[in-house]
């Protein structure tokens, strides 16, 4: 195979949708495992919808699930911005008037829209009926579009690698309009001419673009262009099959991170979504790298699942090691106002190795940590139940004895065995009020584990501050 040049090519309209960072990843994978290249393009000619803050927020959402990008050889930038190119679209639909295989249209969008309503009145289909194909020269005062003339005979057969043989009757084609008539080029006119700039091989685009491939061919052939492969993957659906909406739950990438995914799940989320390798649910990059292929995406819709999402999502984190969960988990921390700076990293390390295993979000992660390096923690409602008079002597007892106790694993066991034997409780009785006191939250690791951790002097100033509590109601 010839080198494969790929690229993804948002609209800056908004932020990066799931489907689009999806679309990103099948195309990302395909360019690294054929050692080719991968192009980030930003469609932004419609400059009323397109904005900078967008852009941003797709290069922010690439970058967060390493997605990175090649610098394409023809552009100044390590990112091609279509906005900047309207020179060379004005150039190329110059190139087909002369060729004569377009024509100005002076028809307005009210007579057009007449027109179409009264087509679909007759049953029949909607179609411009090509009367300004016949006018000749240009009539300097009045507004005009560029159409292109589609050639009304034979068939267009596009061999998609997901979809397979698709076949489009010319007939139904419409002229196509390649530039407005405030001389602004369309999308199907600006994605060729780019798709042949940038040399692109194979086109991996959502299959909501599939109608537009014949409406492309067409102007590759009208240009003398070689024809990329292309491969059109299905949409994600919600579980109501339905197309993935906000309703779903978020469908921006950057709310994930939020939310407290890590972006290795999103990635192993997102590649079987369409994707899949035997029966194999947990994939490296590595090995998503040598086994992806688009040809085996498969040709009905995916539909999205949050729940698997989350299981990859805590499949992560519990296999995860500090080192490779403390980056994620630092920006929650700050949010929680624990910055970098305050905190024992080896202390970190094993907060962190205490707590994968019961976290299904960093978010959840960074919430259960921060009592460890908090001066003042807040207590939740739900401690009420356990910091009550009636354990005050639970309390005082345990933080009589503690205060005796060396703070390591086994020690704190035998020190709580011998109060459980003196109290005549059993361990989770007294292990409650102390997890709420020291903790302010009702679940926690171990309690042995959790004092260990938090260290003597701060576990007997909680316990303490909560004997004062309940001492002064
Ligand atoms: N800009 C188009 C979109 O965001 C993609 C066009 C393409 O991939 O050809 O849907």
């Amino acid at each position: 195979m010839s080198e494969v040049r790929v690229r993804f090519a948002p609209s800056p309209t908004g932020f990066l949708h799931i489907g689009g960072a999806r679309t990103a990843l099948f195309n990302w994978l395909y360019a690294r495992h054929h050692g080719g290249k991968f192009f980030l393009r930003i469609e932004d000619t419609d400059q009323a919808r397109s904005t900078d803050e967008a852009v941003e927020a797709i290069l922010d959402g690439m970058r967060w699930l390493g997605l990175d990008w090649d610098q394409w050889e023809g552009g100044a930038g390590d990112v091609l911005r279509q906005g900047e190119r309207f020179d060379l679209y004005k150039s190329k639909v110059a190139e087909l008037l002369e060729k004569g295989l377009a024509y100005p249209c002076y028809c307005t969008a009210d007579e057009l829209k007449e027109r179409r309503q009264l087509a679909m009145k007759e049953k029949r289909v909607p179609r411009y009926d090509g009367r300004c194909r016949k006018l000749s020269g240009l009539t300097p005062d009045l507004p005009f579009a560029i159409r292109f003339k589609a050639q009304a005979e034979g068939k267009i057969v596009v061999n998609d690698l997901v979809k397979g043989e698709v076949v489009f009757d010319r007939s139904t084609m419409d002229d196509l309009i390649i530039a407005r008539s405030d001389g602004t080029p369309t999308y199907n006119l600006v994605v060729v001419v780019d798709d042949v700039a940038m040399a692109i091989s194979h086109v991996i685009r959502g299959d909501d673009h599939l109608n537009n491939t014949p409406r492309q061919i067409q102007l590759y052939e009208a240009f003398g262009y070689p024809v990329p492969k292309f491969a059109h993957v299905p949409m994600i659906l919600g579980a109501d099959k339905a197309r993935l909406s906000k309703r779903h739950g978020a469908t921006a990438v950057q709310q994930y991170r939020e939310e407290g995914y890590l972006p290795e799940a999103m990635i192993n989320y997102l590649v079987r979504l369409g994707w899949s390798y035997q029966d194999q649910e947990i994939f490296s990059l590595q090995e998503l790298i040598e086994k992806f292929s688009v040809e085996d995406v498969g040709s009905s819709a995916a539909i999205f699942n949050p729940e698997k999402l989350n299981w990859i999502n805590a499949h992560y984190i519990k296999t995860g090691t500090p080192e490779f969960l403390t980056p994620p988990l630092l920006p929650h921390l700050a949010k929680l106002g624990i910055q970098k700076e305050g905190i024992d990293l080896e202390k970190l390390n094993q907060v962190i190795l205490a707590l994968r295993e019961r976290s299904r979000s960093i978010v959840e992660m960074a919430e259960s940590t921060a009592c460890y390096f908090q001066d003042e923690i807040p207590y939740d409602e739900k401690t009420k139940k356990f910091l009550k008079v009636e354990n005050l002597p639970i309390l005082e007892t345990v933080r009589n004895t503690l205060a005796e106790t060396p703070f390591e694993h086994d020690p704190l066991k035998e020190a709580f065995q011998g109060i459980c034997e003196k109290l005549e409780k059993k361990l989770a009785k007294i292990a409650q009020p102390i997890r709420a006191a020291v903790t302010g939250k009702t679940v926690s690791p171990g309690i042995f584990d959790v004092l260990e951790i938090l260290g003597k002097e701060k576990s007997l100033k909680r316990i303490d501050q909560q004997i004062a509590l309940l001492k002064s109601v």
